[in-house]
């Protein structure tokens, strides 16, 4: 695997080549990441996955200092994965100076993970333009475990009309169902054995809605109150319809319960496609 760490290098080596499928990440590489790898495999020649821990999307009081930085674990799973180059630029290569321009997203932005989260995904998108713009590559794959990342990206792509394909990853998860993620890693053996219960309250919803329950708020309740009985703060629980990330109206079928709770100073996001009947 070549490891690269200026745009100038990557643009050069990249010249050559006509179809690259882009793996953006933040490090700390775990099977969700490679399964990203294998995927963007399976449509390119060439892959780039990126590890760059991106200051702007992490707000006050964050993890931005203590996200887990893990280059040479990172860089030998990667290699075993086949992906062809890592691109590791560091700060002063993606921020030379201070960064100005952003991205100005849509108001559902502001909603869910952009309500607890003030300015994340603006920190996102104008990092993952700047990803895009340093590789431009053909096509990208993001996972479903960050849902509504995905729904931005997407949307970003297609307004900006960038000539990109996004391709979406199902979520890989541990053995007993806990999405994996580098978070994860903060977890005591307690609340490790706990944290299934964000995905057992999201399933509780699906059920409930494959039943044919409507009753968005009662399930949404529900679902909340079996977390916070168990020591959990309960950022949301909802259903919402799976493009406009949108309350559901009566005729939405292609829904998705999204799901985020802290356990301790952990909080974790997890969600579940579903199809109403
Ligand atoms: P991150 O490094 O957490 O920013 O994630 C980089 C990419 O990996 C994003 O597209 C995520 O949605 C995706 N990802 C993270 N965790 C998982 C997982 N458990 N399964 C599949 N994809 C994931």
């Amino acid at each position: 695997m070549e490891v690269i760490k200026t745009i100038k290098e990557l643009r050069e080596r990249l010249k050559r080549e006509s179809l690259v499928a882009c793996v953006p990440t933040m490090g700390n590489i775990h099977d969700g990441h490679l399964s990203l790898v294998r995927i963007a495999r399976g449509h390119a020649p060439v892959t780039v996955t990126t590890i760059f821990v991106n200051r702007l999307q992490f707000g006050q009081g964050e993890d931005f200092e203590k996200y887990p930085r893990t280059f040479e674990d990172d860089c030998a799973k990667l290699e075993a994965a086949g992906n062809t180059i890592l691109f590791a630029p560091d700060e002063r290569q993606i921020y030379p100076e201070s960064q100005v321009f952003y991205v100005d997203l849509p108001k559902i932005a502001n909603k869910l993970e952009g309500r607890f989260r003030p300015g994340h995904f603006r920190g996102m998108a104008t990092v993952v333009l700047k990803l895009f713009n340093s590789v431009q590559p053909q096509i990208a794959v993001f996972g479903k475990k960050d849902y509504q990342q995905l729904a931005i990206v997407r949307h970003m792509v297609e307004q900006f009309a960038l000539p990109i394909t996004i391709i979406p990853a199902e979520t890989v998860r541990a053995e007993d169902g806990l999405a994996l993620s580098s978070r994860n890693r903060f977890l005591s053996h307690a609340e490790r054995k706990e944290a299934i219960r964000l995905r057992q309250a999201i399933l509780q919803v699906k059920d409930a809605v494959e039943g044919g329950d409507r009753n968005f708020i009662a399930m949404e309740y529900a679902a909340g109150e079996l977390l916070a009985r168990h020591d959990w703060k309960v950022d949301y629980v909802v259903v919402r319809t799976r493009r406009s990330m949108l309350r559901p109206d009566v005729q939405d079928k292609e829904l998705v319960v999204l799901g985020a709770a802290k356990l301790g100073t952990t909080r974790l996001i997890d969600n579940q496609e579903i199809l109403a009947p």
